[in-house]
C-alpha cells in the first residue's frame, strides 16, 4: 500500500477550539467549510459536537452533509443562499443564514418560509467583497424584522487585514461597524482566527475560528497566542528509493537541483497530486526518521526528493513528515509562496486517519 497518509489529531482540534473560546471569552462557531480545510468536515464536526456552540460552512451542500451525519448543532451558511429556492431547505434543516446582499433580503421578503429564520446580517465594513453598505444596514435590519420571517438577527462583519498585526485597517473596520450598528440591540460577530488570536480588544459575542482550529497560524510573524496552537494534521509518507550521487549530478524534472557535493538522495512517495505544493523549492524543510532535512529539486506528481546526506540512518521505509508537529504547515506554505489555508485545502488522494477521538 502506498504509504502517503494524513493523520488527523482530534484531541489537538479540541484543544484549539477550547483555546479560541478561552482567548475570546465568546461563543465560537467552528468553521468547517471546504471539508474542514481538508481535514474532513464530518469527522471534525463529530469530534467537536458535544462542546461546540455551532459550525460554519460555505454553502448548503456542506451543511446538509453535516446534517446527514447526524450533527444537530447550529450550522451557519457563511454566504447564505445562492438561490431563493434554498430557503425551504434552510428552514427545514434549521440552518442559520448570512444575508450579505440586498437581493437576499428581497428574496426572504418574497418567499414563504415554514419556520422563522436565524439571520446573520453582514456589513461591508471595508473589505468590499460581500456585505451590505453601511447606509443600507439599519433599513435592512428593520425590513428583516418587519418581514415576520426572522427569529433572531446577529450582526456581523469580516476583516480584510486582521492577519497584519500592525495594520490600522482592522480598527477602522471596527469603527465603521460600531457606527453602522448604533441603536441595533443584537449580538455581534467580528472575529475570525487572526481576530481571535491577535485582536483581543475587539468585541465579538460570537467568534468564527477557522484556520486556528487546525493548528496553523494565520500570521507570517511569530505571535504569542498562535504559539499555543497544536497542529492537527500530520502529512506523512516513507522513503521508497535511495541513491548516492557524486558532485554535479542533476535531480528531478528540469534539473532544478545539481548536487553541490556527494549527495545521498531519498525519494518520498508524495507529490503535487497529493496536494503537496509544486512550488515548494529546494530547501523546504522536511523531517526524515525524526531528523530535519530539506526538499531538493522539483516536486513531481507522485514523488519528491529529499537530501539524506546528513541522515545516514535513513533508508528505504524511513518515515517522512512533510508537515505536522515537527515541520509546520505554515513554514512549508511560506516557502511555496502560499498560505496554510491553501495547502490544507489542496490535500487530495491521501487517506485521512483519525486519532484522539
Ligand atoms: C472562512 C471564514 C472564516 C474563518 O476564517 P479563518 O481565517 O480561517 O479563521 C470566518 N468568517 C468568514 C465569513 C469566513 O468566510
Amino acid at each position: 500500500m502506498r504509504p502517503a497518509r494524513a493523520l488527523i489529531d482530534l484531541q489537538a482540534l479540541r484543544h484549539n477550539y477550547r483555546l479560541a473560546r478561552e482567548l475570546s471569552g465568546a461563543k465560537a462557531l467552528a468553521v468547517v467549510k471546504a471539508d474542514a480545510y481538508g481535514h474532513g468536515a464530518v469527522r471534525c464536526a463529530l469530534a467537536l459536537e458535544t462542546e461546540a456552540d455551532g459550525f460554519a460552512v460555505a454553502c448548503i451542500e456542506e451543511a446538509l452533509e453535516l446534517r446527514a451525519a447526524g450533527i444537530k448543532a447550529p450550522v451557519l451558511l457563511l454566504e447564505g443562499f445562492f438561490e431563493a429556492s434554498e430557503l425551504a431547505l434552510i428552514a427545514e434543516h434549521d440552518l442559520w443564514c448570512v444575508v450579505h446582499s440586498l437581493w437576499q433580503l428581497e428574496a426572504i421578503e418574497q418567499t414563504a418560509v415554514r419556520k422563522p429564520l436565524n439571520i446573520w446580517l453582514k456589513l461591508d465594513s471595508g473589505m468590499h467583497r460581500v456585505g451590505l453598505h453601511p447606509k443600507d444596514y439599519h433599513e435592512a435590519y428593520q425590513r428583516l424584522l418587519a418581514s415576520g420571517k426572522v427569529a433572531r438577527i446577529v450582526l456581523m462583519t469580516h476583516f480584510a487585514r486582521a492577519d497584519e498585526l500592525d495594520a490600522s485597517t482592522t480598527e477602522q473596520q471596527v469603527a465603521v461597524f460600531q457606527a453602522a450598528r448604533q441603536g441595533l440591540a443584537a449580538e455581534c460577530s467580528l472575529r475570525n482566527s487572526p481576530g481571535v488570536l491577535g485582536w483581543p480588544q475587539v468585541p465579538s459575542d460570537w467568534v468564527r475560528p477557522g484556520i486556528m482550529l487546525y493548528g496553523a497560524t494565520p500570521f507570517e510573524v511569530e505571535q504569542a497566542a498562535a504559539a499555543r496552537l497544536q497542529p492537527v494534521m500530520t502529512l506523512q509518507s516513507r522513503i521508497i528509493s535511495v541513491r548516492e550521487l557524486p558532485t554535479g549530478e542533476p535531480v528531478g524534472y528540469g534539473a532544478k537541483f545539481t548536487s553541490p557535493r556527494p549527495t545521498r538522495v531519498g525519494v518520498v512517495a508524495m507529490g503535487y497530486a497529493d496536494g503537496y505544493p509544486r512550488h515548494a523549492p529546494t530547501g523546504t524543510p522536511v523531517v526524515v526518521a525524526g531528523k530535519r532535512t530539506q526538499l531538493i529539486g522539483r516536486v513531481s506528481m507522485d514523488m519528491l526528493c529529499v537530501d539524506l546526506t546528513e541522515v545516514p540512518e535513513a533508508g528505504i521505509g524511513s518515515p517522512v513528515e512533510l508537515w505536522g508537529k515537527q515541520v509546520l504547515a505554515s513554514d512549508v506554505a511560506q516557502q511555496a509562496g502560499t498560505i496554510p489555508y491553501q495547502i490544507f485545502c489542496n490535500l487530495r488522494r491521501v487517506p485521512l486517519d483519525y486519532y484522539g477521538e
